[in-house]
This record gives structure tokens, C-alpha cells and sequence, in this order.
């Protein structure tokens, strides 16, 4: 067993894997990081086998609002780089930070056991450590969510995570299935490579153009911050003036309010819809070897049906008990802290709108000032201590957030900037 028992590890060397262990090295905390491939930037390196970006990938929120607020992007970068840029960006942030020198590359971490103590042992393919504290930061885009279908499709049938490039839709007809962000990009590529393209929802959704008034359109309103409730109308108002509903286009009309489900940031799906180069469908009722039945009774045949049916939350190497779960989601304090887990932490495990790195960031912040707190056990400490065990904790900003597993873990961005400063000050009281 090798002895780390000062230090803490890093599971991920991800933006949020890179977040903690700047916020370790800033705060004096010895740390190990464990990286299963052979360098930094997790989902980002279309390289890493874990990754699900595709050729054509970009930013969905723009740089500014995106980017670690020590480390901006380059001017010469586009407002909404690429997967290639992107991962440029986190291996020059590795190497200014001098970060690497601290993961283990190319070794996954099999398995966590809390001791006695409540410290861990991590073991890796091939070696086992015992460390202080556990941070795990190993993404939430990477395990498919596979629906089931009834019947069977004899022609090919794929998640968006296995889908790289477009060649595997050349003079294919292909319906994609889900209009995500990942969806609606791979429509796209379609349109040029398929011999024609169909996306299959299941409810309406809000489309979000990358730019509005030429600016990206995350940064439209600037710091000024209206209540929820007007925002979601002005918002909304001002994108009916601007793209018009939705439905007018074929889609469902959305059974939520702007920003209760993450919106669909794409400026070309309306376009190539408005071309009639995209087809939109329903919900698919049935799969009949070549041919899909959709729910409103019509049928097509397909050669490729392309899943972007989005991720689910995976964590093979720990025990469940540790993740207090709800459903398929850990239900922790400002998705971060486990109740009754005094040495283990999340770091990445949240979705918003615009919270970007600095996000991740501030998260990892809040747990390198909570583990100094800890050492000194501090008044903010054990009133943390107190909030983590009743783990409540509004960050929702008043908006109604669909009931879906992959909001489980949404935050409002506003909200969860402020409750990481609030705790980040009360911890070192
Ligand atoms: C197409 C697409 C567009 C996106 N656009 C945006 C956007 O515009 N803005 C935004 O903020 N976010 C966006 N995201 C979300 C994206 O998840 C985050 O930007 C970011 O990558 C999350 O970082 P992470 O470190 O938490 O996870 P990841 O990037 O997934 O990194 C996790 C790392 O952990 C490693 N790992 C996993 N398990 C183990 C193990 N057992 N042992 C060792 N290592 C392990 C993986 O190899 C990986 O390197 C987008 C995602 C996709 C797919």
C-alpha cells in the first residue's frame, strides 16, 4: 500500500479534475490525481476513449462565460472554440499551472473503500494507496443512456457516443433520435453527408440562436439580473420576435417554461428545417427491422438510427452507499458534499446554464477551504458540518425545473455562485 495519508485524490483530469488540483496547489494541499488516459482535458480530447465530442463539436456557451477567470482564452479564439481548441486550452492551463507533474496518466482508479477512519483506499489497475480524501471528478457525459425500443431494427443502430466523424453517414438515410445539443449538431453534419436526415423528439423544446444582436448570446444582459419569472418572459418574448416559435417548425409545443429544461443553443436547425433538408418526428412507438413506427402512426425506413439520447451518472468504483442517491443522482449538499462522508467530495457533478469552469472552479475552491477548515476545525466548519447532515439547499433561483434525471443535479447558476462565495467566507471563520 502506498501512503498518501496527508493527501487527498483527484479521480479525473477533466476541467473539473484540473479545477481541484489548482485549488489544491493554491491552498498548500498535497494531492495525487489519477487520469485513465494519457492526458488532461477529460471529454475535450476527442483522443480520450471516455470522450463524446465529435468532429464538428463546439462550445455551446461562449468563451467569456465559459473559460477559468485566471486563465482567459486567447482574443484569436473564437467566441464558441472547437473540441480541438478547447483541448489546446486545458493542456496549456495543465502546463502554465505546472498541474501535470501531479496525475497518475493512464491509470483508472477501479475501486474506493472507506476505512474505519473514514479515510480511503483507492486502488488502480495495478497499485493501491491509501489516501486521506477523495474528490471525484470523472464527468457526467460519459456512460450512454440507452433507451429501449419496442421491436427490432435490423440495420444500424448507435449512441451518439460512438459517432466521431461523418463518414458514417455518407448516402445513409438516418433519423437521429433526440434533439439535445449533441443531437441537433449531428442533424447538422447530416444534412451535408446523409442522403436524408430525420430527428425524432419527444417534447417540445426552447431554441436558443448563438448569437443575438451579434453578440454570443449568453452574454446578452451582461451582469444586470432580472427575477427569474421576468427573465424566462423577456427572454422568451424577445426569441419569439426574433426566431418565432418553435412549433411553427414541426416541434412539439414545449411543455416546459424557457430555461425549466436546458435549452437547445443552435442557430442552424431552424434554418436547415425551414430548407426542408431536416425532417422532425415524433416519438418512436415501435422499431419493425428496417422501418421505424413513429407515436403519430406514420412509418420510414432508415438505414442508421443515430441515439443522442444523452448520459447518465456512472460511479463503478464506489459503493452506493457512500453516494446517498436519489434515484440514479447522489443527493449531496451544493452537489459537492455526502452526508455523513467527513473526507469525500464531488466536483463537476452539476449542469446550468452559462456557470462554466469557474463553476467547477469555485466548487473547488469551497473544498480546499473547507479541508484547511477541517485541520483547524473551525466555528464555519462544523456550522457546514450542520448544513451538509440536513442537506437542503434551494438552488433552482425559483425556477421550476423539470422532473427528469438529468436535472436532477441543475443548478441556477446566480444561485450557485453566491452560495459558494457564502460558504466559501463562512468555512474560514
Ligand atoms: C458536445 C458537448 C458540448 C458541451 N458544451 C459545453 C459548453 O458549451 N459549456 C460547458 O460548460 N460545458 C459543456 N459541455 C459539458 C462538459 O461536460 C464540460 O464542459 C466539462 O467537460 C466537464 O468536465 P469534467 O472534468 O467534469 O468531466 P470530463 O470532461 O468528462 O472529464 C472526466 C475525466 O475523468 C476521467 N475518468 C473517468 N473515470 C475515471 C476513472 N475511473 N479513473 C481515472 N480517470 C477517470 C475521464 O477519462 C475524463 O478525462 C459539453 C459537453 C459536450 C459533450
Amino acid at each position: 500500500m502506498i501512503n498518501y495519508k496527508e493527501a487527498y485524490a483527484i479521480i479525473g483530469a477533466g476541467p473539473s479534475g484540473l479545477a481541484m488540483a489548482r485549488n489544491f496547489q493554491k491552498y498548500n494541499i498535497p494531492y495525487l490525481g489519477f487520469e485513465k488516459h494519457s492526458s488532461v482535458g477529460g471529454l475535450w480530447d476527442v483522443n480520450n476513449p471516455n470522450s463524446t465530442v465529435y468532429q464538428s463539436a463546439h462550445l455551446i456557451s461562449s468563451k467569456r462565460m465559459t473559460e477559468f477567470a485566471e486563465f482567459p482564452m486567447k482574443d484569436e479564439v473564437a467566441d464558441y472554440p472547437s473540441h480541438q481548441e478547447l483541448c489546446s486550452y486545458f493542456n496549456d492551463f495543465a502546463d502554465h499551472f505546472n498541474l501535470r507533474q501531479n496525475f497518475k496518466f493512464n491509470t483508472s482508479v477501479e475501486k474506493i473503500t472507506k476505512q474505519i477512519d473514514s479515510t480511503w483506499v483507492l486502488q488502480t489497475t495495478n497499485e493501491t494507496y491509501h489516501f486521506k480524501g477523495i474528490v471525484i471528478a470523472n464527468g457526467n457525459l460519459s456512460e450512454p443512456n440507452i433507451p429501449r425500443f419496442k421491436g427490432h431494427f435490423s440495420n444500424d443502430l448507435i449512441h451518439s457516443k460512438a459517432y466521431k466523424n461523418p463518414d458514417m453517414l455518407k448516402d445513409k438515410r438516418v433519423l437521429v433520435v433526440g434533439a439535445g445539443n449533441s443531437g441537433c449538431d449531428i442533424v447538422i453534419d447530416a444534412v451535408h453527408h446523409a442522403q436524408l436526415v430525420d430527428i425524432s423528439v419527444r417534447r417540445g423544446y426552447h431554441f436558443v440562436p448563438k448569437y443575438i444582436f451579434g453578440k454570443p448570446a449568453d452574454t446578452i444582459g451582461g451582469k444586470f439580473q432580472l427575477p427569474s419569472s421576468i427573465k424566462q418572459l423577456v427572454d422568451r418574448g424577445l426569441l419569439n420576435i426574433m426566431i418565432g416559435k418553435p412549433s411553427r417548425f414541426g416541434f412539439p409545443k414545449p411543455d416546459h417554461k424557457l430555461y425549466e429544461s436546458h435549452p437547445i443553443v443552435n442557430s442552424l436547425i431552424l434554418h436547415y428545417i425551414g430548407h426542408g433538408d431536416i425532417g422532425v418526428k415524433t416519438d418512436i412507438e415501435k422499431l419493425n427491422n428496417t422501418f421505424v413506427v413513429f407515436k403519430d402512426g406514420s412509418t420510414k425506413e432508415y438505414d442508421l438510427i443515430l441515439l443522442a439520447t444523452g448520459y447518465k451518472l456512472h460511479y463503478p468504483f464506489i459503493d452506493k452507499k457512500h453516494l446517498n442517491l436519489k434515484g440514479n443522482t447522489p443527493h449531496l449538499f451544493l452537489n459537492i458534499f455526502p452526508p455523513n462522508e467527513a473526507h469525500l467530495y464531488f466536483i463537476g457533478l452539476l449542469e446550468a446554464i452559462g456557470l462554466g469552469w469557474q463553476g467547477r472552479y469555485e466548487q473547488g475552491a469551497l473544498i480546499a477551504k473547507t479541508i484547511l477548515a477541517q485541520h483547524k476545525n473551525t466555528k464555519g466548519y462544523q456550522k457546514l458540518m450542520e448544513c451538509i447532515l440536513k442537506n437542503r439547499a434551494d438552488l433552482t433561483g425559483g425556477i421550476n425545473y423539470l422532473k427528469l434525471d438529468r436535472m436532477a443535479y441543475y443548478v441556477n447558476k446566480h444561485v450557485y455562485l453566491k452560495k459558494m462565495k457564502h460558504f466559501q467566507a463562512m468555512v474560514a471563520l
